[in-house]
């Protein structure tokens, strides 16, 4: 468990790209949870900006897309292999806006 665990982590960590801190936990319900930090921008009470996003693989999917964002935005420059997959991760959000799946319940 706890070396799947690691995996996963690293194997975001790699897509994610050097401006993320990604960690891979477990929640009470014994689920995994992505969380997926910057290591340069803060929201407002100063704590690192994060996307956290419970699920194995729907986790890593959500956390990831989610961080896309936040790399497109923030820091377009950037060089992480998953900015690769951005017209995807847009072409998943226009999906679940048009398609009905009700986002972060
Ligand atoms: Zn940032």
């Amino acid at each position: 468990m706890t070396a799947s665990r690691a995996a996963r982590g690293r194997r975001a960590a790699a897509q994610a790209g050097p401006l993320a801190k990604v960690t891979v936990d477990v929640d009470a319900a014994d689920q995994l949870v992505y969380k997926i930090a910057c290591t340069e921008c803060t929201v407002r009470d100063g704590r690192a900006w994060s996307a956290y996003r419970p699920g194995a693989d729907n986790g890593f999917m959500a956390a990831m897309d989610r961080w896309t964002f936040h790399l497109s935005e923030k820091h377009p420059g950037s060089d992480a292999p998953c900015l690769e997959f951005l017209p995807a991760a847009q072409q998943r959000l226009h999906e679940r806006r048009e398609g009905g799946t009700p986002e972060g319940s």
